[in-house]
């Protein structure tokens, strides 16, 4: 019987990709589908790959079909069925052997777990998968957080599947315990802010008269400079793409409501936590909630004057630096972000590895990620992408046109949140003096909270609006 150490719950869309990724890299594998009718289905369609495949009908028979020690993947959805799923194989696992949580998880979620298992001595590895089942196939971008003598242990399998970048793995072990998890959640926020802004320049561009063709064109020109990525690539085609059925501009029929299953909330609420503001990740996740609101929105068509019928007048140029200024910015946040918790939870995240392993196989691929890395490894100043010299100087470059795109949004009635907030937050970020001096100075005013002054060391400092003792 064929030595078997590696096996896989959850033959879903993700899972079944992926398990023929395994195979079809040389490693043996067994696998698990709650639904046997699934697991059935998934062996036919395996074709010839089948022949390394091992189903199995229980969790028990999956561990029986593993040689100790054991290496489980889980694919599973994310939440509850992850603790079910473990629950189920615990009580046959030995200690030394290893499960990983393929799936998107709350980072929080996978600390605990983390913790849990090691009291049964097994390993639990959190491990960020990015790419879709196109990249789960052929693929994929993989951010692992675990203890590395897990790692270690599955590391050739695991570089081996993920996608490949000039010759380089874009697979790593990014940290202990959440720490992969935690990077894959980021790597959403950012997702989410660069649809976002995407989807901003396409409104601007529409509310000017361009149909979807002409928007794909251009689109598909911006591919071929800074802006070149997957999330613009695929616009591209997504705009130029006919509805079937009715001849229509493929675009022109979805209904304006956009879905989100949590990660980019999660970037939020861990930014938050942690002292911070992702404000563009914020713009794009509020911009998708208020989507969902479609039927208010078509109310307050009827009702809101928005008092201006100025069209956005503003060149392809303009909105090609306007993407790009805002991309940088949108990093800039999640890097900041991914920063602040390496420190606060000991990660020593590599955040040059990090921007490496998304050069490809994620869905936020993209050109600037060389870049990135090359200012983590060499140039960086300070805790602030923007700040590295070659950053600045882009910033300087694109910055004009993302105030003329904001202004020019702002005139035209159109919302551009993702925008708006990036161009804020650089705002904020050259700003050597800001306004909360005021903040702290009414703080004091109406709950004596003391304040820190400019010309002496300490705090507790008080304004004459507050009685002084003696
Ligand atoms: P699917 O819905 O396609 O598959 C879900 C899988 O989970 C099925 O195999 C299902 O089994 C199994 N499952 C659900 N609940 C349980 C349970 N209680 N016990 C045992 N098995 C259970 O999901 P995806 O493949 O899309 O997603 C899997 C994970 O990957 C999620 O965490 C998702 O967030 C993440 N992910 C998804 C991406 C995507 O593009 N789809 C991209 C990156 C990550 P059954 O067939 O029996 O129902």
């Amino acid at each position: 019987m064929t030595d078997v150490k590696l096996g896989l719950v959850g033959l879903g869309v993700m899972g079944s990709n992926l398990a023929l990724n395994i195979v079809d890299n040389g490693f043996p594998l067994a696998v698990y589908n709650r639904r046997m009718d699934v697991t059935e289905q998934f062996m036919q369609d395996a074709g010839p790959l089948a022949g390394r495949l091992h189903a199995t009908e229980s969790p028990e028979a999956l561990v029986a079909r593993l040689t100790a020690p054991r290496a489980i993947i889980m694919m599973v959805t994310a939440g509850a069925a992850v603790d079910s799923v473990i629950a189920s194989l615990l009580p046959h696992l030995d200690p030394g052997d290893i499960i990983i949580d393929a799936g998107n998880a709350d980072f929080n979620n996978t600390r605990r777990r983390e913790k849990e298992l090691a009291d049964q001595g097994v390993r639990f590895v959190g491990m960020g998968v990015s790419g879709g089942a196109e990249g789960a196939r052929n693929g994929p971008s993989i951010m692992v957080g675990g203890a590395p003598e897990a790692y270690a242990r599955i590391q050739d399998a695991i570089e081996a599947i993920a996608a490949d970048y000039e010759g380089e793995s874009c697979a790593a072990h990014l940290g202990p315990d959440g720490a992969g998890h935690f990077v894959k959640t980021v790597h959403n926020g950012i997702e989410y802010a660069d649809m976002q802004i995407i989807a901003e320049a396409y409104g601007l561009m529409r509310s000017a008269g361009k149909t979807p063709d002409g928007m794909a064109k251009v689109f598909q020109d911006w591919n071929k400079g800074a802006l070149k990525s997957y999330l613009i690539e695929i616009t591209a085609e997504v705009l130029a793409a006919k509805d079937p059925g009715t001849d229509q501009p493929m675009v022109d029929v979805i209904l304006d409501r956009a879905g989100q299953k949590g990660t980019g909330r999660w970037t939020l609420i861990e930014a938050l936590k942690l002292g911070q503001s992702a404000s563009t990740i914020e713009a794009a996740v509020g911009a998708r909630s208020w989507s969902s609101q479609k039927e208010l929105r078509v109310q307050g068509e009827t009702i809101l004057d928005k008092a201006t019928d100025h069209a956005p007048n503003l060149s392809d140029n303009d909105l090609e630096k306007a993407l790009l200024a805002a991309r940088i910015i949108a990093y800039a946040q999640g890097f900041s972000l991914l920063a602040e918790a390496s420190d606060h939870f000991a990660w020593s995240l590599d955040l040059a590895r990090t921007a490496e392993i998304w050069r490809a196989g994620c869905i936020i691929r993209a050109a600037l990620l060389d870049d990135i890395s090359d200012a983590f490894r060499g140039e960086m100043q300070g805790g602030n992408l923007m700040f590295a010299p070659s950053f600045a100087a882009r910033m300087a470059e694109t910055v004009p046109s993302l105030r003329k795109v904001v202004a020019e949004a702002a005139m035209a009635g159109q919302p551009s949140p993702a925008f708006a907030s990036a161009l804020s937050y650089f705002d904020t970020m050259h700003t050597g003096r800001g306004t909360a001096a005021l903040i702290q100075g009414q703080r004091d005013f109406f709950g004596e909270h003391g304040f820190e002054r400019v010309d002496r060391e300490g705090d507790g400092f008080h304004g004459p609006w507050v009685k002084q003792p003696g």
